[in-house]
């Protein structure tokens, strides 16, 4: 089964518990095993105005197909609440498809590796506590490479 990144994120109504929840969710998908968690970091929002994030990286060995999973995951966002409204805009929990095994998928829904960890040090230094050292993204970037050109700034690490 491919090993797969999954990006948690919430900044509304308990972010903590928002994650906790959909961790308890994603261990519960099918053909999934929920392999590893890493720590949860808060950081301002990127969007003026919004309450602090809380966010945190998981690693799944899954056997559902890409698309299957996004489903699942975007079931699991609306089940607590997601409502989308204005993009990027406040959320009870995001679930992001960071990385998917060894596949660069470039489909309308569903663009892998995620189009944005490079710039977000609260996927990228979370990510780093659940790869080797010297891990490859599926588009063979060095992941130390996005760390050094993306510093841990802003990020509290709880
Ligand atoms: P961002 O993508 O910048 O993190 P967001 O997570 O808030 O923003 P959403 O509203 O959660 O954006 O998702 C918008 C759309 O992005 C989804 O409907 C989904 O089809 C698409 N999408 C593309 N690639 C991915 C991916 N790797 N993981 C999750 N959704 C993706
Ligand atoms: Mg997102
Ligand atoms: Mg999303």
């Amino acid at each position: 089964m491919p090993r797969v990144y999954i990006g948690l994120g919430s900044n509304l109504d308990d972010p903590r518990q928002q994650l906790e929840s959909a961790l308890q969710s994603l261990e519960q998908l099918p053909a999934t095993d929920l392999v590893a968690v890493s720590s949860f970091y808060t950081s301002d929002s990127l969007s003026p105005g919004q309450p602090r994030y809380t966010n945190a990286v998981a690693a799944l060995d899954s056997a559902l197909e890409p698309i299957a999973l996004l489903d699942a995951l975007q079931s699991i966002e609306n089940a607590q609440g997601r409502v989308r409204k204005e993009r990027w805009g406040a959320r009870t929990l995001d679930l992001d498809i960071l990385l998917y095994g060894d596949q660069v998928i470039d489909e309308p829904r569903l663009k892998v590796p995620h189009y944005h960890m490079q710039a977000r040090p609260f996927v990228l230094y979370p990510l780093a506590e659940l790869v080797p050292a010297d891990f490859l993204l599926a588009d063979q970037r060095p992941l130390t490479q996005l760390l050094a050109d993306c510093p841990f700034v802003g990020l509290e690490r709880l």
